[in-house]
C-alpha cells in the first residue's frame, strides 16, 4: 500500500465526515489513516465513531477520545469542551466506548511511518505548531515520517537530520503550509512530519474540512479542502444543547 488518505480532529462534525469520505472515494487512496480526536466538541460522536471504525485501516487515540474513556483527563480541557466530553460520554454506548478503547495511542506502518495524534515524544501531548515545537518532535522520531494531528493546522515540517536523538535548532527545521491540492515534496532522505488539518473543527480561517494524501510512490504530501453543510452540523449542535460557541466557530475556522 502506498496512497493513503489521512484524516484528524473529525469532533463528532459527521457532515464534515461525510464530505471527507466523499472526496477520498475520488481519489483512489488504498487506505485510510485516522490521527484521532474523533470525539469531542461535535454533535454526531457515535456516527463518526461507526464511520472511522468501518473505513479506516489505522486509527489512534486522540487526548478527547481518552478523556471520554477517562474522565479524569477531563479536568485539563476547557470548559466548553468539558461540556461537550461530559455530554459525549453520556450518550456513547458501551459498544462505542469500546472501539475507542481499542485504540493505540501510537501505530507504525512499516519501517516508514509512525501515527500519533499530538507528538511523537512520548506522552506529551505537546502541540507542534512552530520549528521549535518540532526540533524536539524529531529527537523522538524514529520513522522517516511522522503523521500528526491535534493543532488542527495543516502543516510540514521537515529535517536533514536523520538521527534520533539528535539536538536540533528551529534553523535545521523546514516549515511549509500546504495549500489546497498543491502536493508537498517531501525528501525520502529527510525526515519528515505531516499535519493534514482538521475534519471537523478547521483552525486555520477556512471553514472547509481539511484532509491529505500521503503519496509513497512519489513522495508527496498533498491537502485536500472540502466544502460541507457547516448550517446542517451547528443545527445538529444546538438540538443537543451543546454550548453555542462550538457551532459558532466552524463557521469561521477558528
Ligand atoms: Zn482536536
Amino acid at each position: 500500500m502506498t496512497r493513503y488518505a489521512v484524516i484528524s480532529d473529525i469532533h463528532a462534525n459527521l457532515h464534515a465526515l461525510h464530505a471527507a469520505f466523499a472526496r477520498i472515494d475520488e481519489l483512489e487512496v488504498d487506505d485510510v489513516i485516522c490521527l484521532g480526536d474523533i470525539v469531542g466538541y461535535g454533535p454526531d460522536p457515535d456516527r463518526c465513531l461507526d464511520l472511522v471504525t468501518r473505513r479506516c485501516g489505522v486509527s489512534v487515540m486522540g487526548n478527547h477520545d481518552l478523556a471520554v474513556l477517562d474522565p479524569a483527563y477531563v479536568a485539563g480541557f476547557n470548559v466548553t469542551a468539558r461540556e461537550a466530553l461530559r455530554w459525549t460520554r453520556d450518550i456513547l454506548e458501551p459498544m462505542h466506548l469500546d472501539a475507542l478503547n481499542r485504540m493505540r495511542e501510537l501505530e507504525y506502518i512499516g519501517r516508514t511511518i509512525t501515527c500519533v495524534h499530538d507528538n511523537p515524544l512520548p506522552c506529551s501531548m505537546t502541540y507542534i505548531y512552530d520549528q521549535q515545537a518540532a526540533t524536539l518532535a524529531f529527537r523522538a522520531l524514529t520513522t522517516p515520517i511522522a503523521l500528526v494531528g491535534h493543532t488542527h493546522l495543516p502543516m510540514v515540517f521537515e529535517t536533514r537530520s536523520t538521527h534520533v536523538g539528535d539536538a536540533l535548532t528551529p534553523g535545521d527545521v523546514g516549515a511549509h503550509v500546504p495549500r489546497d491540492g498543491v502536493p508537498v515534496a517531501l525528501d525520502p532522505a529527510a525526515r519528515t512530519i505531516c499535519n493534514p488539518g482538521s475534519v471537523g473543527q478547521p483552525r486555520d480561517g477556512d471553514p472547509r474540512a481539511s484532509l491529505a494524501v500521503l503519496d509513497l510512490d512519489d513522495w508527496t504530501f498533498t491537502v485536500h479542502r472540502v466544502r460541507y453543510d457547516i448550517a446542517a452540523t451547528q443545527l445538529a449542535s444546538q438540538k443537543r444543547g451543546l454550548p453555542a460557541v462550538l457551532a459558532h466557530r466552524l463557521a469561521v475556522g477558528a
